[in-house]
């Protein structure tokens, strides 16, 4: 590897442009603007978007890339200290606890938090355009011009896709959503309610065949309460920005669950300002470059629920980022490196949720009997602690490089520590 450790930015050259300010966009824009490159954030939502599920860490990995992104501390502040989740059956006779330790990893926060800290650390370093959207990409020798649906053109070195599982820069670039998208057999749909059960940091959780409830309550308050529904489905057809055919299709098919609060979590659906409803699916693709333009995140290798996600996409903003620090904005050298390291990484964690779906909403009462025992057998220390190295297998499967260091910038953490080499576990 080029060692340009002693050039402070060695990308001071390079104009990027990252569509998607969620968790991958914020986390390379930090990378980038350390080792100088001149960073724009588009993001369609009209403003950061908050709130959204926990997402968690696990392993020295995702601990490690915190630290040098210089937020492990904050991330710490703003963890959940979620405690048990209760699985009860639909006369709600408590069947099994969930202890904190197997559900919500080493650290977890709300995506919302995350992105908050992110945000915060970049937004004087790094150009967030929010309310826009990328509309059409032409890359020629010398970069890419770039329309926005609101915005004026502007020509950008490199482009970078980090706009999630529907990413419209893998579609403008790689083609048709249903060439990369696998569809998991169910549907995930979250929104606050009001704390109806008294919970306090802790959730109670129903499944019947095909279908489950969720009821948490994250943050202790009195008031605030969270559901989590999920249910098994052939894929939908039904417009991805239609909030009230979404909230139809949902109470259609929660109607009839006879879990005695499934009416409280129905009332509050009608209420809901704010849904998330979206497929369970994974995002596969035999590249994540072509030319100037590069996924990265979900937009590349979505895992969905259970795939450590949120870890896999700082990991690998902090390796693309490196690499073109490496070679010095040489995006095609940069790009096959980022590849080469990520992708079976990547893949170790996909598969770990490839399973999610028929493990939290069994499709018949006898394989909810044996998710439950399960349940009870990881519930035992030994057990947990096999299903953890199982998980931090995946998650820590990559050996981290050391690439250059950056310039100094508000929450830098300072030089980088010498990797620990361990060997790939993968
Ligand atoms: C139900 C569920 C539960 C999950 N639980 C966990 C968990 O416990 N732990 C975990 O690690 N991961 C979890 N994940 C996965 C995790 O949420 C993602 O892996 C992670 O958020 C990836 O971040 P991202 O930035 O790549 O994509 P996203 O978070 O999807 O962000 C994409 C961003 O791009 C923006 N955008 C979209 N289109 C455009 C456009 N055309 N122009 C500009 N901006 C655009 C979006 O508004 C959004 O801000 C879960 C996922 C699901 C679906």
């Amino acid at each position: 590897m080029t060692n340009t450790a002693h050039s402070p930015e060695p990308l001071s050259h390079l104009s990027v442009l990252v569509s998607g300010a969620s968790v991958a966009g914020p986390a390379l824009a930090l990378w980038l603007a350390r080792y100088g490159a001149r960073v724009t954030v588009v993001e369609k939502a009209p403003a950061l978007r908050g709130g959204g599920f926990a997402v968690d860490f696990r392993g020295h990995v995702h601990r490690t890339v915190l630290e040098r992104m210089g937020i492990w501390d904050e991330v710490r502040r703003h963890q959940t200290h979620m405690g048990r989740q209760t699985v009860v059956d639909a006369d709600d006779k408590e069947k099994v606890d969930l202890p904190a330790f197997l559900m919500s990893g080493d650290v977890e926060i709300f995506r919302g938090d995350l992105a908050r800290i992110m945000y915060e650390r970049t937004k004087d370093r790094v150009a967030y355009v929010f309310g826009d959207s990328v509309a059409s990409l032409r890359e020629d020798p010398d970069g890419v011009e770039v329309t926005f649906e609101r915005g004026a053109p502007r020509r950008f070195d490199l482009v970078v896709g980090a706009d999630g599982l529907h990413s419209r820069t893998r579609r403008l670039v790689f083609g048709e959503e249903s060439h990369h998208l696998r569809h998991l057999g169910y549907y995930a749909a979250g929104f606050d309610m009001p704390n109806v059960l008294g919970l306090h940091r802790s959730s109670r959780i129903c499944s019947v065949p095909g279908r489950m409830v969720d009821i948490s309550n994250y943050d202790g308050s009195a008031e605030q309460g969270g559901a989590f529904l999920l249910f098994r489905s052939e894929q939908l057809a039904y417009d991805r920005h239609d909030v009230a055919a979404q909230k139809a299709i949902l109470a259609e098919k929660f109607a009839d669950l006879p879990w005695k609060h499934t009416r409280h979590v129905l009332a509050a659906l009608e209420d809901a300002d704010e849904l998330y409803f979206d497929a369970i699916a994974q995002i596969h693709i035999d590249r994540l470059s072509q030319g100037r333009v590069v996924l990265l995140g979900d937009a590349g290798y979505g895992a969905t629920m259970g795939g450590m996600g949120t870890g896999t996409a700082l990991v690998c903003a902090y390796v693309l980022a490196g690499e073109l620090a490496a070679a010095r904005g040489d995006h095609a050298t940069a790009f096959a490196a980022y590849e080469a390291e990520v992708r079976d990484y990547a893949k170790g964690c996909q598969k770990l949720a490839g399973n999610a779906g028929p493990f939290l909403a069994p499709p018949t009462e006898r394989k909810i009997r044996s998710r439950d025992r399960a349940y009870r057998m990881l519930s035992s220390r030994f057990l947990a602690g096999f299903f953890k190295r199982l998980t931090e297998k995946a998650a820590n499967a990559i050996e981290l490089k050391e690439y250059p260091v950056g310039k100094e910038a508000p929450g830098y953490a300072g030089p980088m520590e010498p990797v620990p080499s361990r060997k790939r576990q993968a």
